[in-house]
């Protein structure tokens, strides 16, 4: 009994059938593949570590500026044929960028007949999905040739189940497949639905393939192999020096990224966080860089915020009502009002007479562009009987992340005070409940200014 219950209580968990002791998976993304000249790149970043046994590729992407990613094309080969037109020249491209990438590489693949079974599949009407999903089945092989290495296909692997999410068979089946001798290469992005059809993540996937891997092999490092050498601390397009953030938790990633900071797919965190697995952003381009850690603990030590990010397109209602602390459910009836509208929101700080309740703009419209926000403003009036209302749009939120940095003594103090000597005006405060970030309201014209004032503070 007592080991049926433990191996049930197991099978909640993603379980590893099989691990693979010591190995790291590698997973490249579209810029580290785009080119014979990137892949030969992988292949060396690949020969100078054997624990990194498992590469998960993505599809070539852009090779240079003003090219276009193969799975754009995919996805509008699979357009032109739903209209019952030919593929032609967009096809012609994507088949010359693969032959031209095993020609110059010189491997020994005749890619052929692959490529002629996808472009009748597709001319013939398969899904989105199976035509997207070629980039990534194709290149595999290509690099699977180039590094000679086993190619699993991932429709084999990596399963999805009628909900489209992902079936726990997956875990089994990779480790089942990946204990055999020397280098597997397994494309990203795409698996099998239920009934066996090719069926893909959504875009940008190809990192999830690569932590969903890295989990069932009980992998010791997931590198995520990029074009550039980590997080960076704050948006370089704000903060052009903005240097590289060493290492970071897996919940403070979440916070930066909640506010706008994109580096990995959202979903491709939480596989390996389970398990404790760091991952690490490298630079494909600059190998010797140590790129950021990703991981489940850190030491503070002197480096309390990690970074910095913010976004404009908020607006925020103010609620103003003497005495409203007294009245039972006043909140409630407040986020009631929001809640009756499909309106989500962001932040409710509040004082003792006032309540603020912060939104994003793109809530505030419906499905047909109109705007919800006198609707909200008279159920408000309407329920609550305010002694004002109050909206300030365009506002932005920046949010400065850090692992216990509202306990660090004078962390908000530093911030507020590099603020104030900008002569950035604050519009509102909100200490995240996580202890993880203080989030301050601005106006959207001073969010430039402010986060380059918190960054040269605290980077
Ligand atoms: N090739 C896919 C995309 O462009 C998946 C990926 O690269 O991660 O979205």
């Amino acid at each position: 009994m007592a080991g049926r219950q433990s191996a049930d209580a197991q099978d909640q968990r993603f379980p590893a059938a099989a691990a693979v002791p010591g190995v790291t998976v590698a997973k490249f993304g579209g810029t580290s593949v785009a080119s014979a000249a990137q892949l030969r790149k992988v292949q060396a970043i690949i020969d100078a570590d054997p624990a990194r046994r498992v590469i998960v590729p993505s599809a070539p992407g852009k090779a240079h500026a003003g090219d276009t990613k193969v799975t754009d094309l995919l996805y509008l080969c699979h357009q032109l044929a739903a209209k019952g037109q030919a593929l032609g020249q967009v096809w012609d491209t994507i088949a010359a960028r693969f032959q031209g990438i095993v020609a110059e590489l010189g491997v020994a693949l005749d890619l052929s007949a692959i490529l002629r079974e996808a472009r009748e599949r597709i001319a013939g009407g398969a899904s989105a999905d199976y035509a997207a999903s070629r980039g990534e089945a194709i290149h595999g092989r290509v690099l699977a040739a180039a590094l000679g290495a086993t190619y699993i296909d991932a429709a084999e692997v990596v399963f999805f189940d009628r909900a489209g999410r992902l079936d726990r068979r997956t875990f089994p089946a990779i480790a089942a497949r990946c204990r055999i001798a020397g280098r597997v290469v397994i494309p990203g992005f795409y698996g099998s639905d239920h009934a066996g059809e090719v069926k893909t993540f959504s875009r940008g996937g190809s990192d999830v393939t690569g932590a969903v891997v890295a989990n069932a092999l009980d992998a010791t490092l997931y590198e995520n192999w990029t074009d550039v050498s980590g997080v960076l601390m704050t948006d370089p397009r704000v903060v052009a020096e903005a240097r590289p953030i060493t290492e970071i938790t897996y919940r403070e990633l979440r916070e930066l990224s909640y506010m706008g900071a994109s580096v990995l797919h959202e979903e491709a965190v939480f596989p390996v966080r389970e398990k404790g697995i760091p991952i690490n952003i490298r630079n494909t381009n600059r190998p010797a860089d140590p790129g950021t850690m990703i991981v489940a603990e850190r030491d503070a030590g002197n480096q309390v915020v990690v970074g910095i990010a913010g976004t404009k397109g908020f607006t925020v209602i103010q609620i103003e009502k003497a005495m409203m602390n007294t009245e039972v459910g006043f909140g409630r009836r407040v986020l009631d009002a929001f809640e009756r509208l499909g309106i989500s929101y962001e932040h409710t700080p509040t004082g003792i007479d006032t309540l603020s309740v912060v939104v994003a703009d793109r809530q505030l419209v419906d499905a047909s562009g109109t705007s919800k926000l006198e609707q909200v403003l008279e159920d408000l009036q309407a329920t609550l009987r305010p002694d004002t209302l109050k909206v300030t749009p365009g506002m932005a939120l920046i949010a400065t992340v850090g692992q216990g940095m509202t306990h660090a003594v004078g962390t908000a103090a530093r911030l507020f005070s590099s603020l104030a000597k900008a002569r950035v005006n604050v519009r509102m405060i909100d200490q995240g409940s996580s202890e993880q970030n203080i989030i301050v309201g601005v106006e959207e014209a001073d969010l430039a200014l402010a986060i380059r004032a918190i960054y040269n503070e605290f980077a």
